[in-house]
């Protein structure tokens, strides 16, 4: 009896010690790296669009993702935070299985034009650290790739932020280009060996998100909850690289061989972002109920 009791301090001091480590916090830690090298006008909107972001789509945090490093700086600063993050650049949430962080490079052309993709490149980006809270296997370097609906749902929720906050079009602004083999060969959007010229902005990986809303429409799914179908319960099932079209069709109720045969069959789809065009009244509290 004793032994057991010893082992049962061993086992719980020591599982309280692993705890200590991977505690889940209550909420998402963003830890903001704002260079100075950034307008203050662009800072204090970061902060509006930050606060508007955690009541749309709060982060859940996980032990695996308690929280995110984000570093941002004007390009014209020249990588400020080579000690941290080497050389990473541009947009993206970057890193590997041990440590993940958020890089916000605005090129100094945008602050110089006032191109909206300074501001909307933020939902972007935050929309794949919510994709990576509600699934693990989305989150590991080698768990679901499944490009289109990564990238289409980030760029298309980042055009329906831009939509409610700013009132401006950035589906057709910057993602118009969509490329004809979103009607031929759709499932090599399925990885990101099609980005490119066939997927600028992203462009073809929305076109496919947005006709997938508007085939959950036709099989009577209000277009909120359509969306709310693709951005967050098709995360919430964790899917991995063998079992998403499983995972796709029990939520969707629609094979995905199927819906590409629907973008192939040439009738129901021209090639235009004009056809799959979301409301403009949509708004994000509800979708994200
Ligand atoms: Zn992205």
């Amino acid at each position: 009896m004793k032994k057991y009791f010893f082992y049962l301090v061993l086992f719980l001091s020591l599982s309280c010690n692993k705890d200590d480590d991977n505690v889940v916090p209550d909420k998402f830690k963003f830890n903001y790296n704002l260079h100075s090298s950034l307008p203050q006008d662009w800072i204090d909107e970061f902060n509006v669009i930050m606060g508007n972001l955690d009541k749309h789509i709060p982060v859940k945090p996980t032990s695996y993702f308690p929280e995110l490093d984000i570093y941002a700086w004007k390009s014209s600063a020249d990588k400020p935070y080579k000690k941290q993050i080497g050389n990473a650049d541009g947009a993206c949430i970057c890193g590997n299985s041990k440590e993940r962080y958020m890089v916000l490079e605005i090129p100094e052309s945008e602050f110089t034009y006032k191109q909206m993709h300074r501001y909307s490149v933020i939902p972007h980006e935050v929309f794949h650290a919510y994709q990576m809270g509600l699934s693990e296997n989305f989150f590991k370097p080698d768990g679901l790739e499944l490009k289109w609906m990564a990238e289409g749902g980030a760029a298309s929720f980042e055009s329906l932020y831009i939509q409610q906050y700013y009132d401006f079009n950035y589906f057709y602004d910057a993602q118009a280009n969509i490329d004809v083999a979103v009607t031929s060969t759709p499932e090599i959007y399925e990885s990101y060996d099609s980005n490119g010229p066939k997927d600028q902005n992203y462009a073809s990986s929305v076109f496919m998100v947005l006709a997938l809303v508007k085939e959950l429409q036709k099989q009577g799914v209000s277009e909120e909850k359509a969306f709310r179908m693709v951005y967050k319960d098709f995360w919430e099932k964790n899917a991995d690289k063998n079992n998403w079209k499983t995972a796709f069709k029990e939520l969707f109720n629609i094979e995905v061989n199927d819906f590409y045969n629907i973008l192939k069959d040439g009738k129901s789809y021209n090639i235009t972002i004009t056809d799959v065009m979301p409301s403009s009244n949509l708004k994000l509290e509800n979708i994200f109920l």
